[in-house]
């Protein structure tokens, strides 16, 4: 490993020599980004686990237990990590875990996985079981799928095994796999179930962290168009089940839930379409997409007004935004691509200038995308790490990144501004009134005084 106070800084350079295919410069690289891949031992990945990965996809399945097997170590990534909200049930804030102790380790954990199935169907009667592996039980070989389909003939309900060891992959995007195999298993019909078509639309990777999955139905009921079930924030598994009945699935977070979109074609017909809310200009792009499936005069006489009214409200508190922060200096580092395309044009619609993006889990063609947007000195970089966030903001001087919790102290500490776009945040960024929110809140940090205070001290920042 090299020793990052000796390298200089100028130029795109990786902390880790291995690492040096994970970053390049925007208009620079031929062969594009190496990513989808393990994170490098030892790099210390702001990535979280498999099993976080599976998690983060079905703890929004408000009235189903999330039973974590394993030590209660791993159950501590709950509901108040990723609190996304709901409009009824709240059965998927408790923290279910087995609890696992080396007595477990050494003689097997399913007699204790089946007893604590049973004592949660008894006290609790939840429609559905999602039993989550982890590291232990899986490296023990517990058969959680046995076991589940055992309890699932007891009790007459689902339990579904999620195959998410912590130790399967270096990459979480194999817990959002798991996820999404657990979801298919759940909503494909059982022999003699029938699901109804309906002309509603399913919303794949929405996980109402905020409040987005309403304020989008809202956008959709003033068009027209009903929200089937939204995958999977503030979804019930009664809602899911109807899934097959969907006329179109929309797709937001593409990470989590292409693969879904792919199998609900492959098995139902169904055809979806990539969409995105977050951000004025990408919602109205996206509106008027989903008009355009449903190919309704009244629907895109509804989408139009709808937009010209919406814009034309916040145009003007955006440019009032633009004005103070044009030609400020922006980092993005998020989980998915999606969400760091969409922040690119926010932040472009501000008027700054985006010098860093990055992702946990973009492939190739996002990667090809987000370069595509940016200027040609841009750093672009994937599976990042905090060395090199530190080098990178220092180095490029940033006025301000969007990011999650851990990235949030970094930058604090560095003395840069910081937006919250991730898992933990209480805000509800999307939409017309999610792009001024999310405008503010750029406008805050970054403008606020006390930096005046505090970048002084720090090496490569002036
Ligand atoms: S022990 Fe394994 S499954 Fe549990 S949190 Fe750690 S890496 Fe994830």
């Amino acid at each position: 490993m090299e020793d990052l106070c000796t390298q200089p800084l100028t130029g795109p350079a990786a902390c880790i020599s291995e690492r040096a295919g994970s970053v390049m410069t925007a208009g620079k690289s031929k062969s594009g980004i190496h990513c989808s891949d393990d994170s490098l031992a030892g790099a210390v990945s702001q990535r979280a686990c498999v099993f976080c990965g599976a998690r983060v996809v079905l703890n929004p399945v408000t009235d189903a237990v999330h039973l974590v097997h394993g030590p209660i170590g791993c159950a501590t990534y709950t509901w108040d990590i990723r609190g996304s909200l709901s409009s009824g049930p709240e059965m998927y804030r408790n923290s279910f875990s087995t609890d696992m102790k080396e007595r477990d380790v050494v003689f097997g954990g399913e007699k204790k996985l089946a007893a604590c199935i049973d004592e949660i169907v008894e006290k609790y009667h939840p429609p559905a079981i999602f039993v989550y592996a982890t590291c232990v039980t899986g490296m023990i070989g517990d058969d959680i799928i046995a076991v589940s389909k055992a309890a699932r003939s007891r009790h007459g309900i689902d339990v579904i095994p999620v195959e998410s060891s912590g130790f399967i992959s270096g990459n979480k995007v194999v817990g959002y796999r798991a996820a999404a195999l657990a979801l298919m298993q759940l909503i494909t019909p059982k022999d003699g179930e029938t699901v109804a078509p309906t002309r509603d639309l399913n919303f794949l990777g929405e996980y109402n962290l905020g409040g987005e999955t309403w304020l989008i139905k809202r956008y959709l009921k003033e068009m027209g168009i009903g929200i089937n079930v939204a995958f999977t924030g503030d979804s019930t598994v009664a809602a899911l089940k109807r899934a097959p009945g969907a006329c179109l699935n929309l797709v937001q977070c593409t990470g989590s839930m292409h693969w879904v979109a792919l199998q609900l074609e492959k098995t139902f017909g169904t055809p979806f379409m990539d969409i995105n809310f977050f951000g004025a200009e990408n919602t109205a792009e996206s509106l008027r997409k989903i008009a355009r499936f449903y190919n309704d005069p009244t629907i895109t006489a509804r989408t139009e007004a709808l937009i010209e009214r919406e814009m034309t409200r916040i145009r003007p508190v955006i440019k009032r935004y633009r004005e103070k922060l044009a030609g400020k200096r922006a980092a993005i580092y998020v989980g998915g691509a999606y969400k760091a395309i969409a922040i690119i044009r926010q932040l472009r619609e501000l008027g700054m200038e985006i010098v860093l993006t990055g992702t946990q889990t973009g492939n190739k063609e996002e990667y090809a995308e987000i370069s595509s947007l940016l200027d040609e000195n841009a750093i672009v970089v994937d599976d990042t790490n905090p060395a090199e966030i530190e080098r990178f903001l220092l180095e490029m001087k940033v006025d301000v990144m969007a990011g999650g919790v851990k990235e949030r102290v970094l930058a604090y500490k560095l003395g840069v501004g910081f937006v919250d776009h991730n898992h933990d945040r209480k805000e509800c960024l999307a939409g017309f009134d999610g792009a001024v929110r999310f405008a503010k809140e750029v406008y805050l940090t970054t403008c606020t005084p006390v930096w005046k205070y505090t970048t002084g001290t720090f090496p490569g920042r002036t």
